[in-house]
């Protein structure tokens, strides 16, 4: 099947080569000349573990390839995806959908043959019927269907959740599209992927459903944390002894510095917008983003107290800078909130993460990035764990404490255990514990 992916970013790029890798015949488009020509020369425009295999081995199978001419790569496609960001609009947290919209234009303009317009970008609900009418407005004699198949992957884990995802969600209005996305991902239902079809509308409000509830099991259990350190109990004998019930569910259940990353802080804003709206307003999602917006900035209150009230011509080392292990996104990371309120509190910072220095160096000012962690350590009045790579799990002690001037280590993702940090006379805080 010909398929053609416009924006090739972390949805994008990860879902083309996986339809490529099953067979599909498929051309990432991007309007950005320098990612399409990264990806020409076999280089990765992000980090993502057995990304770069993956492409590399369907663009040498003759089934991946990549343009910046939109009109050129959806030539005899029978399905064109829009994969494009939809960041917060700046101002007032509604998604901003111009890119979709825009990259609708576009296809409509370049098309000659039926064709399946399938949104792959998380957008609020009734934006597949404004795709349908600007798609109509910019070519009258255009013949489409719109349908809605939201992307749950998560990134470092990517290509893993797009080859076995847990379901997959396609809302549609029209037989005709169903024939076509059935076909797309029949090497998927082989696997034995359920796959839902239902209607446009609900198909993307599964969406931002989905991400609005684990953003709320997140803060859920980071009050809880809160309570934990109050009232002298343990949050991760909490999270374990609620999680062993079924009905819960033991996943998104770690408490830490606040949920960050690409889709959770714009999305749960989007779906609030959207609620309040259309006249519904969804106040359990309202107190969920204020209350993580909160969090992150709270966190360097935590690292303030640790060094003894205040951090005023003080070296910090932070240790993991991404949103969460495995990726190079700083988009919305909780690192960005933490240090920024640290340097405001008088701090300078060394950090270290293991792929993250050359986004955070475009969203940081005034850090200092270590060539590996002990670096990183070494001279700084106190430590702080932001990030929980596999690099830091199981940290040489002994080099942690000669490094550092004060024995001062916070943990925000709960990887040590506070009796053995204890015992190393290193003077140590977590979260909720
Ligand atoms: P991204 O910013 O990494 O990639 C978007 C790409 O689209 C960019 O490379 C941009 O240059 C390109 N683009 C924009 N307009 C274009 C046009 N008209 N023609 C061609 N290319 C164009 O974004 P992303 O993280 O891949 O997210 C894409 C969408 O998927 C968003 O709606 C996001 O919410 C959703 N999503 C993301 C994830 C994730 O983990 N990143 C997971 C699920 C869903």
């Amino acid at each position: 099947m010909r398929v053609a992916m416009i924006g090739s970013g972390y949805v994008g790029l990860v879902s083309g080569a996986c339809f490529a890798d099953f067979g599909h015949d498929v051309v990432c488009v991007d309007k950005d000349p320098g990612k399409i020509e990264r990806l020409k020369a076999g280089v990765m425009p992000i980090f993502e573990p057995g990304l770069d295999q993956l492409v590399a081995s369907n663009v040498k199978a003759g089934r991946l390839s990549f343009t910046t001419d939109l009109a050129e790569g959806i030539k005899g496609a029978e399905a064109v995806f829009i994969a494009v960001g939809t960041p917060s609009r700046r101002g007032d947290g509604h998604a901003d959908l111009s890119y979709v919209y825009a990259a609708a234009r576009e296809i409509a303009a370049g098309l000659s043959g039926y064709v399946v317009v399938v949104t792959k970008s998380t957008v609020p609900v009734g934006t597949g019927d404004e795709v349908e009418r600007v798609m109509a407005e910019a070519n009258s004699a255009a013949e489409f269907s719109v349908v809605s198949n939201p992307e749950f992957l998560r990134e470092g884990a990517a290509i893993g959740d797009f080859k076995r995802p847990d379901r997959i969600v396609v809302g549609l209005e029209d037989e005709r599209a169903r024939a076509v996305m059935a076909e797309l991902y029949r090497p998927l239902f082989l696997n034995q992927s359920p796959l839902m079809f239902v209607g446009r509308r609900t198909a993307e409000l599964i969406k931002y459903a989905a991400n609005a509830f684990l953003a709320t099991k997140i803060t859920f259990i980071n009050e809880i944390a809160d309570l934990c350190e109050v009232a002298g109990a343990n949050v991760q004998d909490v999270a374990r002894g609620i999680g062993l019930d079924n009905r819960i569910g033991s996943k998104f259940l770690h408490a830490g510095p606040g949920y960050g990353g690409s889709c959770f802080p714009k999305d749960t804003l989007a779906l609030v917008k959207t609620a309040q709206d259309l006249g519904a307003p969804m106040r359990i999602v309202e107190t969920v983003a204020a209350v993580n917006d909160q969090r992150k900035r709270a966190m360097a209150k935590k690292v303030i107290a640790a060094a003894g009230g205040s951090v005023r011509g003080k070296a910090v080392a932070v240790l993991g800078l991404t949103f969460k292990p495995n990726t190079d996104d700083m988009r919305d990371s909780p690192a960005i909130d933490i240090i920024q309120a640290l340097q405001d509190a008088g701090a300078t910072v060394r950090a270290y993460d293991p792929e993250g220095h050359e986004q955070a160096a475009l969203v940081l000012k005034d850090v200092a990035y270590a060539a590996d962690p002990y670096a990183a350590l070494e001279g700084a009045d106190v430590a702080v764990l932001v990030t929980e790579w596999d690099a830091f799990r199981a940290l040489d002690m002994d080099r942690v404490k000669a490094a550092l001037k004060t024995p001062v280590l916070v943990d925000l993702r709960n990887v040590y255990d506070p009796a053995e940090m204890a015992r190393r006379g290193i003077s140590y805080s977590s979260v909720g514990r």
